[in-house]
């Protein structure tokens, strides 16, 4: 744990989250600057700064589809786009976009199209996916 990381202090409930997924080693919850609805972080539990340096790298990915599936199906998004540039937060994260047709990104993402979404509408969408996940 690193004392001023907001992922750290997500993962110790010292910050709200719309979580969608959560188990002993990994947690994934809604960006709140969305990409499109229903885009998802996820991270380790422990501190790590890249994505590369999460030991149990497999089992990191597998979660990621998992997501990724109960993501398309919460939001009927046609594909999703896996983003792990990671110079924004200090603290592997794994971004999980769903795309739709028509939505801003065109065949790129375009990291200045944040949305807006209302709290009600993160914590419905959080629920959604939450609820496609299959262990
Ligand atoms: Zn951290």
């Amino acid at each position: 744990m690193e004392d001023n990381c907001i992922f750290c202090k997500i993962v110790k409930n010292e910050i709200p989250s719309y979580k969608v997924y959560e188990d002993d080693l990994f947690l994934a919850f809604l960006d709140i600057k969305p990409l499109n609805p229903g885009n998802s972080l996820l991270i380790p539990k422990d501190h790590y700064r890249w994505v590369y340096e999460v030991p149990n790298f497999g089992a990191y990915w597998q979660v990621a589809q998992k997501i990724a599936l109960a993501t398309i199906k919460s939001l009927n998004a046609d594909s999703i786009s896996f983003v792990t540039l990671g110079h924004d937060v200090p603290h592997a994260h794994i971004r999980i976009i769903p795309r739709f047709q028509n939505d801003s990104h065109a065949d790129s993402i375009d990291f200045k199209a944040t949305q807006e979404i209302n709290s009600d509408q993160m914590a419905k969408i959080a629920q959604k996916t939450a609820l496609q996940i299959i262990n």
